[in-house]
């Protein structure tokens, strides 16, 4: 269970003491405050940033457009070799990043490997991709002319990443983006700044081997100043932003009002529904690992429970047990089903959440509260509670980024779940349980969940590379990593091309000199 986390850091090239904060890949840079990372796991401090301040972020912009205006005339097969080779890098350094992961954000050792075999998994995705960034062929309405589209190099992306996936995240914009020609700017949050100081150093020994443009794949780490800063610069094509509600709004403003490109992967409130025709055994380990698995603080983690009323009781029953037989701990050991929440703030967020469902009127069936004592130091570690509740109370319909389930009644036909559902702002990830064909149908239909991500017997929470990532409503609609996500770090073209010795004018439109 113990990591010797000075060798974890070496073997990743980052230092225990202070690191700099902006980098266009060879350059590194920062004229910003000093900070510390601490560990949720066990509150040490792992070491230092000095991040980087606007005037950094100035630099890095400068740099990073002229590497776009170079790699953007790399072929994008020969781009996607890099990220061939990127890919198997992540793959050497899988162990070491996926114990930082684990040891900096607090999620366990195997999602933290998990989270960088994503990372290799969108590599891959992305190779392939380089090879079919194909536009269509239109038929013209006039003669002797052939119409077509292509998609080119859109320019500087900003990537602004959640401390959830500290990784992640990072390359499902970034594998995409540099397959399209685009250069990427990576604000990662600052409170993860080790990971993406990591995975710099990944990049970065790839692409240098490989003659990459210096600028191609640039970080800046800096608190919400520097988010704004890369929003409201036109220097930037598109900001691929994920987090909570809050900050996404914040950047669709300040992109709009510049009449540039956003992608928003921002908070959801995931329900998971249970109808009477539910295959149980499935349903507990869904329903559990969606709601305590990296400690609730997945975009995707099940927030609400919709049960129908005639199961309600039996469903609950083994439910609260199973939360009985949670073990709660350090994520590196493997025995451990939960570990820390990120911060202090979240715990606090966590208590409130509680207090107010209660005043609320909810009742607890699972009681919350804050661990103490041994292994449990950071004062981090937080109880997965369950709270029984109506959909309609204000922190119901809001996301609390830890483990608290909410869990409901419905009767009647599960058209009444499915309003329950939807009855929310965010829109990202849903799930009915069901051995019911007509209900798993209404459940996917244009009248079912209103969600980006709709399944069927298996949880909200986890998704594959290849399929589009992403939510409605509040949650933002962007969509990102697989399916036609690329599109977003283009630009596209229509191409007409007139081969006759004739104007002829679209619409038939007469027009003689
Ligand atoms: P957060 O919103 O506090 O911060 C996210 C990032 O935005 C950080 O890098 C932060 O520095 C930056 N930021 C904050 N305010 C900003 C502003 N005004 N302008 C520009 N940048 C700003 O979120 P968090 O606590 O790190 O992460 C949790 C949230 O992220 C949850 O709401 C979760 O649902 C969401 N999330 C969504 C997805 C998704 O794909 N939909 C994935 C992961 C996390």
């Amino acid at each position: 269970s113990a990591i010797d986390i000075k060798k974890v850091l070496s073997q990743l090239g980052v230092k225990d003491e202070v690191n700099q904060g902006a980098s266009t890949g060879k350059n590194w840079m920062a004229t910003g405050d000093v900070i510390d990372s601490f560990t949720p796991v066990d509150g040490s401090k792992i070491g230092q940033v000095k991040l980087a301040s606007v005037k950094d972020y100035n630099k890095v912009v400068e740099t990073a457009t002229k590497g776009f205006h170079e790699w953007r005339q790399w072929t994008a097969p020969a781009r996607g070799e890099v990220v061939r080779q990127l890919g198997n890098a992540l793959r050497e350094y899988k162990e070491p990043l996926g114990a930082l992961v684990s040891y900096e954000m607090g999620k366990s050792y195997q999602e933290g490997l998990g989270e960088v075999q994503e990372m290799i998994d969108i590599c891959d995705f992305a190779v392939g991709l380089s090879r079919q960034l194909y536009g269509l062929t239109i038929a013209s309405e006039r003669p002797g002319h052939r119409m077509y589209e292509q998609y080119h190099p859109l320019g500087v992306v900003g990537v602004i990443s959640a401390f959830n996936f500290p990784v992640a995240v990072w390359s499902w914009n970034t594998a995409l983006a540099w397959v399209c020609g685009d250069a990427c700017i990576w604000k990662p949050s600052e409170k993860t700044p080790l990971t993406s100081i990591a995975c710099q150093n990944i990049a970065q020994e790839v692409f240098a081997a490989n003659d990459v443009p210096e600028g191609v794949s640039s970080m800046v780490i800096g608190d919400a100043e520097i988010g704004k800063a890369l929003a409201n610069d036109k220097k930037i094509a598109l900001v691929s932003a994920t987090g909570s509600i809050p900050m996404g709004r914040s950047v669709a403003e300040a992109v709009a009002k510049r009449l540039g490109k956003s992608l928003l992967e921002l908070g959801g409130n995931n329900a998971m529904i249970i109808t009477p025709d539910a295959d149980l055994k499935i349903v507990v380990p869904g329903a559990v690992f969606g709601a305590v698995g990296t400690a609730g603080q997945r975009c995707t983690s099940t927030r609400r429970l919709i049960i129908h009323d005639s199961i309600y009781d039996k469903v609950m029953k083994i439910i609260v047990d199973a939360y009985g037989q949670i073990k709660i701990g350090n994520p590196l050991d493997e025995n451990n089903h939960v570990g820390p929440v990120i911060d202090k703030d979240s715990v606090n967020n966590y208590l409130n959440a509680i207090e107010k469902a209660k005043e609320e009127g909810g009742k607890v069936l699972v009681e919350g509260g804050v661990l103490e004592g041994e292994g449990y130091e950071s004062g981090c570690y937080v109880k997965p509670a369950i709270i029984e509740v109506e959909n309609h109370y204000d922190i119901v319909q809001n996301e609390t980024f830890a483990p608290i389930l909410y869990v409901m009644k419905y009767s009647g036909d599960v058209t009444n779940a499915i309003e329950l559902q939807n009855g929310v702002v965010q829109g990202l990830s849903s799930a009915i349980m069901t051995t019911n064909l007509r209900e798993a149908e209404q459940f996917l239909s244009g009248q079912g969940s209103d969600c980006g991500i709709a399944n069927v017997n298996i949880g909200t929470s986890g998704a594959e590379i290849g399929g589009a990532f992403g939510g409605e409503k509040e949650t933002g609609g962007g969509r990102e990593s697989g399916s036609d996500a690329w599109k977003v770090y283009m630009r596209r073209q229509t191409n007409t091309i007139n081969y006759t010795t004739e104007l002829p004018l679209a619409q038939g439109i007469k027009f003689d000199l």
